[in-house]
C-alpha cells in the first residue's frame, strides 16, 4: 500500500472551499464507483450530474485516447472538423429554431454567455430569475443564482437582476415589462431542491417573454443529456427557447459548456464575447461520442422509465420524515422534514453514492445506464437509513 495520504493531503492544501464525503474514490465504471479500499458503490451523484452515459465509457474513453492524439486545442480562431460537427449535431438535436452555438467549458460559462447575449441583443438590462434557481457561481450567473449562502459574501452582485416564485404566472407576468432582456429558468429546478416546472407555466412565460421582446433563456446544465426523459427537458412541454445552457454530462464528463442560440439572438459578431478553451477538440471529440451513446443506447428513454419506477418504489417507503417524493426522469428528490445530509453518510455505509438539494432533500442522481436492480437496491437502502433514524 502507497503511504500517499490522499485525505490528508486534499485537506491540507485545497483551497477549503469544498466539503468533502469521507471517501476517497479511485475508479468508475457504468454506474458504479470503487474508493481506494476496492469498495463498490452505486453512484447516484454521478458527478453532479456529469456521468449520464455512465463512468469511463469505453465509446467515450475510445473518442477521447483518439483525439488526445491527433489535436487537443485549436482556438476560436482555427476552424476544426470535429467541433464543427459537434455545432451541427447540437443544432440538430435542439428543439425549435435554434441555429447557432457558442462553445464554453461550463456549466457556469453557458449561463453567463446567455446573459451577455440577452444584453447584447435587447440593449436592456434587465434578467428575471425565479426563486431557488441555481445557476452557477460567477458575479454574472451568480445574479441569477437565489441561494443566500452563496450570494451574501460577494455582495453587491451584478445590477439589473431580480428573483420571483417559481410556477407562479402572475408573478412572471408583473416582472417582465420592456426594459426586461432575458428571463432564465429551469426546467425542473435542481439544486434548489428538485422542483418540477408547470408545463403551463413554462409555455406561458416563453410566450410573455415574445410578446414583450425578452430573450426566454432555459438553463440545462442539469436537466439536459437525457436526465429527465427527453434529451432536453424543455421538449416535455413543446418549448423553444430563445436560448438553452448545456453542459455536465454534454461531454461524458470531459468540461464542456453550450450556449444554444435562436434566431432572436441578435449582434453576435466577433470579439463581443469568447473563450480560450470553449469549442477544443477534445471536448467536441467526447461530446460526439457522448451524444451517440445517449441515442444509441436510449438513455433518455430509460431515464424516463427508470425515474418513474424509483419515484414509485419511494413513494413506498412509510416514514413520517417524507414530506414528498418528486421526480422527472432520472432526477429524483425525497423531500424530508430534516436536514438531509446525515443520510448521505448514511448511505455511504450502504455501498450507494447520494446528494442533498435545497435544504431538505435528498437526491438521487445516478447515471443513466443504471440497472433496475441497481436502481431498486439504492431506494431500498434510502428506506432503511430512513427507518433507522426513526
Ligand atoms: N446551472 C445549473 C442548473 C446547475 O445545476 C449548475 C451546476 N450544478 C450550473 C448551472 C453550474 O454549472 P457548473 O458547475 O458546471 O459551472
Amino acid at each position: 500500500m502507497s503511504e500517499f495520504n490522499t485525505v490528508a493531503i486534499e485537506d491540507q492544501y485545497s483551497s477549503g472551499v469544498t466539503a468533502h464525503h469521507p471517501i476517497t474514490i479511485a475508479r468508475g465504471s457504468g454506474p458504479y464507483l470503487w474508493d481506494d479500499q476496492g469498495n463498490r458503490y452505486i453512484d447516484c451523484v454521478a458527478g453532479y450530474g456529469t456521468a449520464n452515459v455512465g463512468h469511463c465509457h469505453p465509446k467515450v474513453t475510445a473518442a477521447i485516447q483518439k483525439q488526445a492524439a491527433e489535436l487537443v486545442v485549436c482556438p476560436g480562431c482555427q476552424y476544426n472538423e470535429t467541433r464543427a460537427r459537434l455545432l451541427e449535431k447540437l443544432v440538430e438535436l435542439a428543439p425549435g429554431d435554434i441555429d447557432r452555438v457558442y462553445l464554453g467549458n461550463s456549466g457556469t460559462e453557458s449561463v453567463e454567455a446567455a446573459l451577455k447575449f440577452a444584453r447584447l441583443s435587447t440593449g436592456r438590462q434587465g434578467i428575471i430569475a425565479t426563486k431557488r434557481a441555481f445557476h452557477g457561481r460567477s458575479m454574472g450567473s451568480l445574479s441569477a443564482t437565489w441561494e443566500a449562502k452563496y450570494r451574501d459574501p460577494y455582495l453587491p452582485l451584478v445590477p439589473g437582476f431580480s428573483h420571483v416564485t417559481y410556477n407562479d404566472i402572475e408573478a412572471m407576468d408583473a416582472a417582465i415589462t420592456d426594459e426586461t432582456a432575458g428571463v432564465i429558468l429551469e426546467i425542473v429546478q435542481g439544486e434548489g431542491g428538485i422542483y418540477l416546472g408547470d408545463g403551463d407555466y413554462l409555455r406561458a412565460v416563453q410566450q410573455m417573454c415574445r410578446d414583450r421582446g425578452a430573450m426566454f433563456i432555459v438553463d440545462e446544465v442539469q436537466t439536459g443529456c437525457g436526465r429527465t426523459g427527453r434529451f432536453f427537458a424543455s421538449e416535455h412541454y413543446d418549448l423553444e427557447p430563445d436560448m438553452i445552457c448545456l453542459a455536465k454530462s454534454l461531454a461524458g464528463g470531459v468540461p464542456i459548456g453550450a450556449t444554444l442560440v435562436g434566431p432572436r439572438v441578435e449582434n453576435l459578431s466577433p470579439s463581443v464575447h469568447g473563450t480560450t478553451f470553449g469549442g477544443n477538440p477534445l471536448a467536441a471529440a467526447a461530446a460526439l461520442a457522448a451524444i451517440e451513446v445517449i441515442e444509441e443506447e436510449h438513455l433518455a428513454e430509460r431515464a424516463e422509465k427508470l425515474g418513474v419506477m424509483a419515484v414509485a418504489r419511494l413513494q413506498q417507503i412509510e416514514s413520517p420524515l417524507i414530506r414528498e417524493v418528486r421526480g422527472l426522469g432520472l432526477m429524483v428528490g425525497v423531500d424530508l422534514r430534516v436536514r438531509p445530509g446525515k443520510f448521505v453518510n448514511a448511505l455511504l455505509d450502504e455501498g450507494v453514492m447520494a446528494l442533498t438539494a435545497g435544504h431538505t432533500v435528498l437526491r438521487l442522481l445516478p447515471t443513466l445506464v443504471i440497472g433496475e436492480d441497481d436502481l431498486m437496491t439504492a431506494c431500498d437502502a434510502v428506506e432503511r437509513v430512513l427507518m433507522a433514524e426513526e
